[in-house]
């Protein structure tokens, strides 16, 4: 089992990231992918792009670059325990795909209840496609509550293929995560949340672990191009 769409990479437009898009475009190709979302830090993270270049995406970048589907979008950051994400509504519309993800030096919720509440507030909102990944935080959250609302929601919980190697907590996270998804029946996304061109489609902790536990296939909704395709379609029009 993998992946055809890499759903979270950067490309050096975020400045801690070190290639360009023809390049990670290059390597998805290489490795056999048909897809990859270009999702920069949106500008509150200090290393992240003008809020131009989110703006600027659409009508810009070819759809398909060499044979590879590019889905142009971002990471968002939440900004409160409210949701408030640091992208206006006119960009978030008009993005094919929005990460929205906790990065400590926007927002560092204190407790359990703070972060449960951050990810039940950005269930409701319409433009968010994937809640970015939820395991890598100190604190857990309430996993029934939060999975069932992007359930509803039509919503995807990330499984990072970077948290595994951000300690050991994190993995055992995931591991909840993905195990309350299944049983649930919550839809979700496996990414690389590459910084480099040479992690682009590099998955391989995340997909043993949704392996082992025997994760349905038909919940992995970047499985296929034409799912992932399909799927994005479908919330957008659901939403106009
Ligand atoms: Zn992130
Ligand atoms: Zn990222």
């Amino acid at each position: 089992m993998n992946i055809q769409v890499d759903t979270h990479t950067h490309t050096n437009a975020s400045t801690h990231a070190y290639g360009t898009l023809w390049e990670n475009v290059k390597i998805a190709k290489e490795k056999g992918l048909k897809g990859i979302c270009m999702t920069n830090h949106a500008p509150n993270l200090p290393d992240s792009p003008h809020l131009w270049h989110f703006d600027n995406l659409i009508g810009t970048i070819p759809e398909v670059i060499d044979g590879v589907r590019v889905f142009c979008g971002a990471e968002a950051n939440i900004l409160d325990s409210n949701g408030t994400l640091d992208l206006p509504e006119n960009i978030l519309s008009i993005l094919d795909v929005v990460i929205a993800s906790v990065h400590i030096p926007c927002f560092n919720p204190m407790t359990e209840e703070e972060y449960t509440k951050s990810w039940l507030s950005v269930t409701q909102n319409p433009y968010v496609t994937i809640l970015g990944h939820t395991g890598r935080f100190r604190l857990g959250y309430d996993h029934e509550a939060v999975i069932s609302a992007v359930r509803d929601a039509n919503q995807c919980i990330e499984i990072n293929n970077h948290s595994f190697v951000c300690g050991q907590k994190p993995a055992v996270h995931c591991r909840e995560i993905a195990l309350t998804c299944k049983k649930l029946g919550a839809k979700i996304v496996v990414s690389s949340d590459a910084h480099t061109p040479f992690a682009i489609g590099e998955t391989e902790h995340a997909m043993q672990l949704l392996e082992e536990i025997k994760f349905p296939e038909e919940l992995i909704m970047n499985l296929t191009l034409d799912r992932f395709s399909q799927y994005l379609k479908e919330r957008k029009e659901h939403r106009s």
